[in-house]
């Protein structure tokens, strides 16, 4: 083996996309571009332990600062790739250096979408993305700030439960009837509407915001507007609206793109010496039969191994179901599967909904689509077993949690 692999992210899905070439014997060169000038980090401890104080900032990296010298990786830091040329197979970066490839593998994460309203530019509204973004609004979560938070998603609702903890006051501002409605449906959201209000959260519904209003300095937020007239007070703004994947680079060097940029079962784009890994992936999904882009952790952690299999002329395609997790006050799950376009008939509860212990069961046809554990643990192999098998269930066995998971096969 030899020639030049480029990784173009440093994020976990780059980090991640070297150490498995490393690990299959890839004796090339390799190069990985990043734009921050922190190393490659993972980002769940960014709006969970992390923020919440219980875990350390080191624990935060995906490898000790010499791993990369050690592995022969040439980690450019604070450099941004400007352009990618198909035909010369070189990127191009922000100070003009070109540098060759074999192999692309584009690794380039997603944007956090901002807030198009009046204010938005004030100083105390925040983003949370980056390791820097997660040490600013650490700084600024004190006993008694008032913090609006905008968007029921992932981010919003751990960002809360963070802030809580850190005891400031918290409104958190949904447009949908519930948080999470659209990912979990009706009847999962609820539980989570329950968990935060029970934990003193300020939690609106069906709400539109008009404008973030400053305050008297006429610099820095002082509430937040919404639709109906009612203002809220606010000392911080974070903002936690959903992201998009960063695919211009794939775009303009002529790549196909739709929503994400779209890859096979071993990751290869529309041009097979480039690839594409983590949230900007849009792969085809061998199990489930569609092309799916997942903006998760899980994702980024292990499509890279199938990459890294890609380059040196391994078989390997891609095909570990959508799996995340989260920490809420005292409430941590995990979500494995994919309910996809066609939607469930029924959720089946095993266990005890009201006191947040079970296992939830989205189905079609009796067939298990997706689960979720929360606060049961060590099931998720079970799950997935069950899921892939597209069995049709007895419900009452499903429910049943005297009927142990392996015995419903
Ligand atoms: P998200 O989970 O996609 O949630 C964004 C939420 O904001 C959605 O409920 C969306 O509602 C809502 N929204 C969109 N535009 C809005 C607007 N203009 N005003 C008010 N609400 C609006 O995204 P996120 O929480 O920002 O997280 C960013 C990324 O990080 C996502 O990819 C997420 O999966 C990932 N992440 C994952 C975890 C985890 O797995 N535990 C934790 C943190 C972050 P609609 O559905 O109605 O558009």
């Amino acid at each position: 083996m030899s020639g030049q692999v480029v990784v173009v992210g440093g994020g976990l899905a780059g980090a991640k996309t070297v150490e498995g070439l490393r690990e299959r014997g890839y004796d090339g060169g390799i190069v990985l571009l990043g734009t921050e000038t922190e190393r490659p980090y993972e980002r769940p401890p960014l709006s969970k332990g992390y923020l919440q104080g219980s875990d350390e900032r080191d624990g935060a990296f995906v490898h000790p600062a010499d791993w990369y010298g050690a592995h022969d990786v040439d980690l450019r830091l604070g450099t941004t790739v400007r352009s990618i040329d198909l035909g010369a197979r070189d990127v191009v970066d922000g100070s003009g250096t070109r540098t060759g490839w074999d192999h692309l593998v584009l690794a380039t994460g997603s944007e956090p979408r901002r807030l198009d309203v009046p204010g938005a530019g004030l100083d105390g509204v925040v983003h949370l993305r980056t390791l820097d973004d997660s040490d600013r609004l650490r700084a600024l979560l004190r006993p008694g700030t008032r913090v609006v938070v905008v968007g029921g998603g992932w981010i919003g609702l751990e960002v809360t439960a963070a802030a809580r903890a850190a005891g400031c006051e918290v409104s958190v501002l949904v447009r949908d009837p519930l948080p999470l409605l659209a990912v979990l449906g009706p009847e999962l959201a609820a539980m989570f509407a329950d968990l935060h209000r029970e934990n003193g959260v300020d939690l609106r519904t069906r709400t539109e915001i008009s404008e973030i209003v400053a305050a008297g300095d006429g610099t820095h937020v002082g509430a937040v507007e919404l639709a109906d007239g009612t203002l809220i007070d606010a000392d911080l703004v974070v903002v936690g609206i959903g992201a998009a994947p960063r695919v211009d680079l794939a775009k303009a060097a002529g790549l196909h793109v739709e929503d994400g940029v779209v890859v096979d079962a071993h990751l290869r784009s529309s041009n097979p010496h480039v690839l594409a890994v983590g949230d900007i992936a849009r792969a085809h999904h061998p199990f489930l039969g569609t092309h799916l882009r997942v903006e998760h952790w899980a994702n980024a952690l292990n499509q890279p191994a199938t990459a890294a299999a890609t380059v040196v002329g391994a078989d390997e395609p891609y095909d570990k179901l959508p799996y995340f997790f989260t920490d809420q006050f005292d409430l941590g799950m995990e979500y494995v599967g994919y309910v996809g376009s066609h939607g469930y008939d029924e959720v089946v509860v095993r266990g005890d909904l009201q006191g947040r212990e079970l296992i939830a069961f989205w189905r079609r046809e009796g067939r298990v689509l997706a689960a979720m554990n929360v606060n049961v643990w060590d099931v998720v192999d079970d799950v997935q077993a069950l899921i892939r098998s597209r069995a049709v269930i007895d419900h009452d066995r499903l429910a049943d949690p005297d009927v142990p998971l392996a015995e419903l096969l």
